[in-house]
């Protein structure tokens, strides 16, 4: 049956944008945003006109993570401009709010706002926009998966129990909206000790992540050491494929973007 038949919400694209690849988790803090950046950046670096939505309404990273602020200026048909660094564009409740305020909203202003974010900025044509999305499978979450036309999407995951427990809530979300699911990246996934170079599995071994693409028929598309150096680069607002281009670290970033 069409969508209109079974009651769902007409799915929308996001104007002037070819392809929107949603990356998502389950938990917060595991890495979901710093990947998102990075992946971003890296299709920019490629030569691609690319952006990033960040969805994240209560709690937005992306200002930081591009080392951005100030209210974006509205274009001539009152749309929002976006904002940019190191050649990508950016939008965000973070630019839109005050940093101090509470953003004790709700429902209906979140999704006011989130409608907003989604089909009153001024893209301006791009080839791909990465989509930030907020942990867990809220109303938010519902909102852009049943309403927005999204390419692919990609599942961010530690290996441990309860992140993959959560992750695959976030898998049949995407299935059952029917939006294709182009893999999962293992962040976290080993720490190396930075003086003897052997990698410890703390957060739980890789063989929980490889059962768990194997159930869920889902592509491995990279696995990302903890290492302080990306959340240092993270921190300062320079983004490890930006703040060290020709490392082994960026590495990793740039092969996963070719991949999707
Ligand atoms: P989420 O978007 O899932 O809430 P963030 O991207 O904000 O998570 O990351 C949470 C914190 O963990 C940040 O301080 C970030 O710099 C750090 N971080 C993320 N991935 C790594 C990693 N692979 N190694 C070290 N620190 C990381």
């Amino acid at each position: 049956l069409p969508r209109m038949q079974r009651g769902l919400p007409q799915k929308r694209n996001i104007p002037n944008v070819k392809k929107v690849i949603a990356v998502s988790s389950a938990k917060g803090g595991v890495g979901k945003s710093t990947i998102a950046v990075n992946l971003a950046l890296s299709f920019a670096c490629s030569g691609y006109r690319a952006g990033i939505l960040d969805t994240d309404i209560f709690g937005p990273s992306i200002p930081t993570l591009l080392n951005l602020s100030g209210e974006p200026r509205l274009s001539s048909n009152n749309q929002l401009i976006p904002l940019s660094n190191y050649g990508l564009k950016s939008m965000s409740m973070g630019y839109l709010i005050p940093e101090e305020a509470p953003v004790a909203w709700r429902g209906l202003m979140v999704m006011k706002a989130l409608q907003q974010l989604l089909h009153e900025v001024d893209w301006g044509g791009l080839d791909v926009l990465v989509l930030d999305m907020p942990p867990g499978t809220g109303d938010v979450q519902l909102t852009i998966t049943q309403q927005v036309n999204v390419d692919g999407a990609i599942i961010i995951t530690t290996p441990s129990d309860l992140s993959l427990k959560d992750a695959v809530k976030g898998v049949s979300l995407f299935r059952k909206t029917s939006i294709p699911l182009l893999g999962l990246i293992s962040n976290m996934s080993s720490f190396i000790c930075p003086s003897c170079s052997t990698p410890h599995p703390i957060f739980g071994s890789q063989k929980h992540i490889s059962d768990m693409c194997h159930q869920q028929d889902l592509k491995l598309l990279g696995e990302i050491p903890l290492d302080a150096r990306i959340c240092e680069m993270a921190d300062a607002g320079r983004p490890t494929v930006v703040g060290d281009p020709d490392g082994a670290r960026a590495r990793v970033f740039e092969e996963i973007a070719r991949e999707v």
